[in-house]
């Protein structure tokens, strides 16, 4: 367990000594691309140099030590050669002293004195520090020095050492080694004639003068080394610097080599004889040896560290050459990055890979700053109709505001544009945009102004250095622009629109706020019917308003005070009352009777107006009943778009005519064509359930829209109903007339019934009896009333309703002498 924590501990040791150990050489490494490139090639540089050298340095020594060894060779042999030389010199004179024939009778006599003084005279001129003559038994007839017991002493000993087995057979050269003291000799020993025997011994001492020669033959240190009769070793001379002289004294000198004084030299051993009392050491420094070759080393790291510095300096010129235009090209994609496309790259004229990377840089720049302008143009210009975009107009505004100047912003949005997309097609919807722009811009624009689409079917024009009167101007034009009718494909549409106003420095300073104003007004203008309106902050109570109206409302239906009235219709032929058109009031308990057309287009918005249309079924079922006695065949209940996207819709009426026990015979649905024409697939899906349901279907507002009858007619609706704005218009208006006539027998052929709503006079009511018409509701019949009162309006029609109208009432124009309608339709 504790082993095994500890190796745990070792490891986690070794790692983290791994990581600081990486740390560090990280932070070592130098932090710049070009200082690397640099750095790794200086440590290479390092590295190679270091094992060149490191391997010429054992080379060298190698070399050094070769040199040493054929030096001690020479050495040797020079050492040889001397020390023959002094042997052959000495048998000379010794063979001088043979043939001497005082020497040889004085032998022959063994006078010792006479020898004595002929071996001291031989041994002056040959330089012999010894010397003696032997007889044939080996018995010393005369020494030199002849009062020196020790030499005596010695000799005898090399005599018995020379001649052990044949003393009396000494006829060759011999050689030997005696030591007096510490000093060895060399003893040579040449025969005497044959008719006096024995042999004479010369010996000299192995001096420094020997060695000196041999050393300045050779170069190499020369000592003379004697073994005492204790075995210890005593240098007796050498050609050694004091110092090392000592050194070698005080250590053995056993080995190959030794140390001296700091100075490394190889030893080779020379025997002098077969005696081991005295040897020769050669001595040559290896150090010495290298010399030479020390300064070529010295030489040899100077040329390194230049040539590192040379490779330094050079590393980093061509690191920077490579990084300095990669520094430059980093610096322009971090240009590039803040969206800036303007400069161009340098390093381009380059011809080696810096240059391609820099070229390709520049070509991407260059389409960059390609689709950048293209994608700036896309975002200040509208592509459809050419003007300038929301952005654009934006910023103009701002600047407009800022410039301080008073001036105005109107807001335009055409009148059921959806329905023209829906209907005709896209294609068709696009080309009335282009043309709307068109018009505003040849036929409203004053020099100076501005006109942008904002977006789908919303213009709007800057009017800078307007006030709120001359703004209006300019939206009546506006108005007026749009008024003419548009021929387009063949197709003539008639376009009417809203128009808001805001005003500044009135209605803010800003350019949203002023954008959001000028809308608020445009659907106030909406709203009310209006051509052009300006904004009030009245009509802008914003989200606070809608709310509490939105709550006023729900609190109606609560608090009852939403009332049901209704508008008889009568058949044309007999004058009978058939129907009646349900239609909402609503009572405030402060503003008094409030007229539809003030809420059902909020209660649109909202959604709410689906609460309202089961209220109106609700109450129109509830008196059903009491209607139907009254002769009534059914009455007719509004629908709005929000109804008509409600797939629960039919199961809905189904409830409450099933709680009245109502027929759903009796329920007319009356629908616009916009209701159907801003979702037709779901309209169409809720209409067929309808229909099948049993209910009455009627187009409402007939003749307001785009739609074809060819549309209409794969509905299932029954009936149509011309619009109020054709009937009320037919007697002064030929267009109208013409419309209302077309329409009435397009339907017949079509088997619908047809239902004429405004009629306001006899006039009208006559001349649509001519023209077949089934149906009539306007205020000439009666106005919509409170479903109470029905009964006493219904006792009273029956006394007053009109006779059928003779076939010459009213004149029609024929349909050759009508002229183009100059008027636009009223929607
Ligand atoms: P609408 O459906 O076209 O209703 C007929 C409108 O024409 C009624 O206006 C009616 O009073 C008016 N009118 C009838 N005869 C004449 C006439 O001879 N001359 C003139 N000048 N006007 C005549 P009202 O009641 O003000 O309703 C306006 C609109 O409000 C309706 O137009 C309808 O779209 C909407 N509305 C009214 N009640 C309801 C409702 O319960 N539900 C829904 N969704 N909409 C309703
Ligand atoms: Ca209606
Ligand atoms: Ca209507």
């Amino acid at each position: 367990m504790n082993t095994q924590r500890a190796s745990a501990a070792l490891a986690l040791l070794r790692d983290e000594s791994a990581a600081l150990a990486r740390a560090a050489w990280r932070g070592l490494l130098p932090r710049r691309l070009s200082g690397r490139i640099a750095a790794v090639f200086l440590v290479l540089l390092l590295i190679l140099q270091l094992l060149s050298l490191s391997s010429l340095r054992t080379l060298i020594k190698a070399n050094a030590e070769a040199q040493m060894q054929r030096e001690l060779d020479v050495a040797a042999r020079i050492w040889t050669s001397e020390l023959n030389g002094r042997i052959n010199s000495v048998a000379l004179g010794s063979s001088l002293l043979a043939r001497d024939a005082g020497f040889v009778q004085a032998a022959g006599m063994r006078d010792a004195p006479t020898i004595e003084s002929a071996l001291e005279s031989l041994a002056g001129r040959i330089d012999a520090g010894l010397s003696a003559a032997v007889d044939t038994q080996g018995a010393l007839l005369a020494v030199h020095p002849a009062d020196d017991a020790a030499a005596r002493r010695s000799l005898q000993q090399v005599v018995t050492d020379m001649h052990p087995q044949h003393p009396q057979r000494p006829q060759q050269l011999r050689s030997a080694v005696t030591l007096l003291g510490v000093q060895p000799y060399l003893v040579v020993s040449s025969p005497l004639p044959r008719q006096i025997g024995g042999h004479v011994l010369m010996g000299f001492a192995l001096d420094r003068a020997l060695l000196d020669n041999v050393h300045h033959k050779s170069s190499a240190h020369v000592a003379l080394l004697s073994t005492q009769t204790d075995g210890s070793i005593v240098v007796v001379g050498s050609t050694l610097p004091a110092v090392q002289h000592a050194a070698l004294s005080g250590g053995s000198a056993q080995g190959e080599r030794v140390v001296l004084d700091g100075e490394t030299m190889v030893v080779r051993r020379v025997r002098l004889t077969d005696q081991a009392s005295a040897h020769v050491l050669l001595l040559g420094s290896i150090d010495e040896a290298m010399k030479p070759y020390l300064a070529l080393q010295r030489d040899l790291l100077w040329i390194t560290l230049a040539g590192l510095a040379l490779f330094a300096l050079a590393g980093k010129y061509v690191a920077r050459r490579v990084t300095t235009p990669l520094r430059s090209l980093v610096r322009a994609s971090e240009r590039l990055g803040r969206g800036d496309y303007e400069l161009g790259l340098q390093h381009l004229e380059r011809e080696d890979e810096v240059g391609e990377l820099a070229r390709a840089f520049d070509h991407m720049r260059v389409n960059i700053a390609g689709h950048q302008k293209e994608i700036r143009q896309l975002a200040y210009w509208d592509r459809l109709t050419g003007l300038p975009n929301r952005a654009q107009f934006r910023a103009a505004l701002q600047q407009a505001v800022d410039s301080g100047q008073a001036g105005a912003v109107a807001m335009l949005d055409l009148d059921r544009f959806k329905h023209v997309n829906d209907v005709m097609g896209f294609a068709f919807g696009d080309l009335l945009l282009k043309a709307v722009g068109e018009r505003l811009a040849a036929q409203v624009l004053r020099p100076g102004d501005m006109v942008a689409r904002l977006s789908g079917d919303e213009f709007a024009l800057l009017l800078p250095c307007s006030d709120s009167a001359q703004a209006l101007v300019v939206a009546q034009r506006m108005a007026a622009a749009l008024a003419l009718p548009l021929t387009l494909q063949e197709q003539t549409v008639d376009l009417s629109a809203g128009i808001g106003i805001a005003c500044w420095p009135l209605h803010g300073t800003d350019a949203d706020v002023l954008l959001s104003r000028a809308e608020v007004a445009m659907y106030a203008a909406k709203r009310k019917l209006a051509v052009a309106l300006l904004y009030d902050p009245a009509i802008d109570s914003g989200s606070a308003e809608t709310l509490s109206l939105l709550s006023e409302l729900r609190r109606a239906i609560e608090h009852n005070e939403l009332r049901l009235f209704l508008q008889p219709k009568m058949a044309l032929h007999d004058g009978a009352m058939v129907g009646a058109e349900a239609l909402v009031r609503w009572m405030h308990p402060q503003r008094g009777m409030v007229p539809p057309m003030e809420f059902i287009p909020f209660a649109e918005q909202t959604g709410f107006v689906r609460q309202l249309t089961l209220w109106m079924l609700e109450a129109t079922a509830s008196r059903w009943h009491a209607l139907s006695a009254l002769g009534l065949q059914r009455v007719s209940v509004n629908l709005s778009t929000r109804d008509l996207m409600d797939p629960d819709l039919p199961e809905r009426i189904a409830a409450i005519l099933r709680r009245h026990a109502v027929p759903a015979t009796a329920i007319c649905l009356e629908i616009t064509e916009s209701a159907i024409m801003d979702e037709p697939q779901r309209a169409e899906a809720t209409l067929n359930v309808l229909a099948a349901a049993g209910h009455r279907l009627s187009i409402d507002d007939f003749g307001t829209g785009y739609s074809s009858l060819a549309y209409l007619k794969r509905l299932p609706v029954h009936e149509l109903k011309i619009d109020k704005s054709f009937v009320m218009n037919m007697e002064h208006d030929v267009a109208d007339a013409k419309i209302v006539r077309s329409t009435i027998d397009l339907a017949h052929n079509m088997g619908l019934e047809v239902v004429a709503e405004g009629v306001e006079n006899q006039a009208a009511w006559d001349a649509l009896a001519l023209l077949g018409c089934d149906e009539a509701q306007g205020y000439h019949m009666a106005k919509p009333m409170a479903a109470t009162e029905m009964a006493a309006f219904a006792a009273g029609w029956k006394t007053r309703a009109p006779a059928p109208a003779p076939a010459t009432a009213i004149s029609l124009p024929k349909v050759g002498q009508l002229a183009r309608p100059t008027e636009p339709c009223a929607s």
